[in-house]
């Protein structure tokens, strides 16, 4: 007997469903784990298949040592450059508990780097779409997020559940934080940071007889020496490399590598370019006189919870230019200057590169010995400094405010003004095709 072609493809449609089916419920009695002790987890058939390549590999140590992982939780700090390519390999790995703190949303600025995030998540919590990704990468991973900031008031909490805590994140008043909190808890840091092409990477607290970061840095680097990423830059595979090393040294600690007879303690530095290489610096060991892992530790979870430890004020507070109000224009006055007057941009050269208003002249500012170089060079012989209008712009209009006050006061410009927030307002309220990057 012959079938209708409209039967044929129904049969065919529901030996697929049958097949699926089939297939899911295989999948799930090969995915049961069988205990190796009563109070462990063991692996499951999935499991053995998923972490085969890793087990086999002598230094790992075989069985004992994935069933470590598994068992294991640890606490992500911040989801970002370093905290995108560790969550990556240390899921993958098979830690059986990842807790993941930040409060930051998804910006299309981020996806050069931070490759857990995809375009359809722009918006969403960092830490959410990190757990979307992961459980899709490995569903044998238990993901606990935190949309929120790490405070002085709930990290004794959060930090306190988790084995081990990887700082992934990039300013230094939350570093002292999670250092101070996880040296009270007891809990090993593997700490990573990276900017432009260079990273670092080191192990603090290490079973608590390690260094803490206090002990490396008592006293914290001065705010306005303190550049983030979207100041500064940061080039993707760059920090990537930086976060993929924490999540081996992670695995190392985890694992059991690390003992308290070879722990040394380390600072690694990564540089990008020219030649890529990391270098390995010995680091001094615990210091008896630090303010939080030392003899007569000053900090303690009382004075912290109770914010007698101020980190942003410890910290600094990057103080942002102020410029008398009539060496200032807003972008509006700009647009309508009529008179030939000059452009000076003081952006980096390679800003400029990216894009810049017609007329204008790059001479960078320099931050580091906060002056211009050679305007002379730059300007019309005869130029009359005191009388022409000249006008400064940068990015957001910080720079633009130091360059503008250093040619008013000692360079003898008698008419130079400041452009109010820089290119950045520029494109928001007069041209909205000039690009922002
Ligand atoms: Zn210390």
């Amino acid at each position: 007997m012959e079938m209708s072609n409209e039967a044929l493809l129904a049969r065919i449609k529901a030996l697929e469903i049958e097949n699926s089916h089939l297939r899911q419920k295989v999948a799930q009695e090969s995915d049961v784990p069988t205990p190796i002790h009563p109070d462990e987890s063991g692996l499951s058939l999935q499991e053995y298949l998923r972490y085969g390549r890793q087990m086999i590999v002598p230094q790992f140590g075989s069985l004992p040592s994935q069933l470590k992982l598994k068992n294991s939780s640890i606490l992500v700090v911040g989801a970002g450059g370093l905290g995108c390519p560790a969550l990556l390999y240390l899921s993958a790995a098979g830690i059986g508990h990842i807790g993941i703190i930040d409060h930051d949303t998804v910006e299309i600025s981020n996806l050069h780097r931070q490759v857990l995030h995809t375009s359809d998540n722009v918006g969403m919590f960092k830490c959410e779409s990190a757990k979307k990704y992961i459980s899709k990468l490995n569903p044998h991973v238990k993901v606990t997020t935190y949309p929120t900031r790490l405070t002085t008031s709930n990290a004794f909490d959060i930090i306190s559940q988790y084995d081990l805590v990887l700082d992934c994140t990039d300013a230094p008043a939350i570093r002292y934080l999670i250092n101070d909190v996880s040296v009270l808890c007891g809990k090993t840091i593997v700490s990573g940071s990276g900017l432009k092409t260079d990273g670092q990477l080191s192990i603090l607290n290490f079973d608590n007889i390690g260094p803490c970061y206090r002990c490396f840095y008592p006293q914290p680097p001065s705010a306005d020496s303190v550049t983030s990423c979207s100041d500064g830059g940061v080039i993707g595979p760059a920090i990537g490399l930086v976060g993929i090393t924490m999540a081996l040294e992670t695995i190392k600690l985890l694992t059991g590598f690390y003992t308290r007879d070879n722990f040394k303690p380390f600072l690694s530095i990564y540089s990008g370019y020219p030649q890529q290489q990391i270098r390995v610096f010995k680091m001094r060991n615990r210091q008896p006189t630090c303010a939080v892992c030392g003899s007569a530790p000053q900090i303690t979870r009382e004075a912290i919870e109770s914010d007698e430890i101020d980190y942003v004020a410890f910290c600094g507070k990057a103080s942002p230019p102020t410029l008398d109000a009539n060496l200032r224009i807003n972008v509006n006055q700009y647009s309508n200057d009529d008179t030939n007057s000059i452009l000076i941009d003081v952006r980096p050269n390679e800003q400029f590169q990216i894009t810049s208003l017609p007329n204008s002249i790059n001479i960078p500012w320099d931050p580091t010995m906060k002056k211009l170089e050679d305007v002379d060079d730059y300007l019309p012989a005869g130029f009359d400094k005191k009388n022409h209008p000249v006008y400064v712009v940068c990015r957001y209009g910080n720079d633009s405010q130091l360059a503008t006050k250093k040619l008013a006061e000692t360079m003898g410009f008698g008419n130079v003004k400041d452009i109010i927030g820089g290119l950045n307002k520029w494109s928001d309220e007069i041209d909205p095709t000039f690009p922002k990057y």
